[in-house]
């Protein structure tokens, strides 16, 4: 007697229906609901990933991935995705909020920076004292191009041995222009 399917395949997996879409079912990677055809399936690799996700696991594997790493690939790329998929949705939602509730949000971000003045301004400090370097490397640069003359510690790195670094503006010492 003759196979019913030339790739029968078990499947116990989760089918669902939609008027606009039909029978759908959901990947067990991307955890997408596609419509089941043989455009988002491939019956001979299994009903358990979608076609999508065969094809990026595929294409690990060519790169070298063990099989472990190329179902993490897969599942990379299936969550990379899902995100540029609903990135326009997820950000028209946050503009209609934020334009819904501009008062109130003005309003909480003004006292939540009364309540944290001296928590803020520490940050602040703490940002320019992190990124002295970058700061100095830029400084230097600009002083290379015939930007104006500099004090000394900037041109060899070195922070004077009295200053406050913690303290110390983004544009000090030096500040000529
Ligand atoms: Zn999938």
């Amino acid at each position: 007697m003759r196979a019913v399917s030339e790739h029968p395949v078990a499947t116990h997996r989760i089918v669902r229906y939609r008027d606009d879409t039909g029978f759908e079912m959901q990947c067990a990677l991307c955890r997408g609901w596609w419509p089941l055809s043989l455009e988002y399936w491939t019956p001979k690799s299994g009903l358990v990933r979608c076609k999508g996700c065969w094809r990026a696991y595929f294409r690990a594997k060519e790169r070298g991935y063990r099989s472990v790493e190329a179902v993490a690939q897969a599942k990379r790329d299936a969550g990379r995705l899902a995100y540029w998929v609903n990135r326009d949705a997820n950000l028209a939602a946050q503009r209609r909020w934020r334009a819904a509730h501009r008062e109130e949000t003005s309003a909480y971000n003004r006292a939540y920076r009364a309540a944290h003045k001296a928590e803020l301004a520490a940050k602040r400090r703490a940002y320019h004292a992190e990124c002295r370097s970058v700061i100095l490397t830029k400084k230097r640069v600009r002083y290379a191009e015939g930007g104006g003359t500099m004090s000394p510690s900037i041109l060899t790195g070195r922070t004077p041995a009295t200053g406050d670094s913690a303290t110390e503006h983004a544009e000090s010492p030096g500040r000529l222009a």
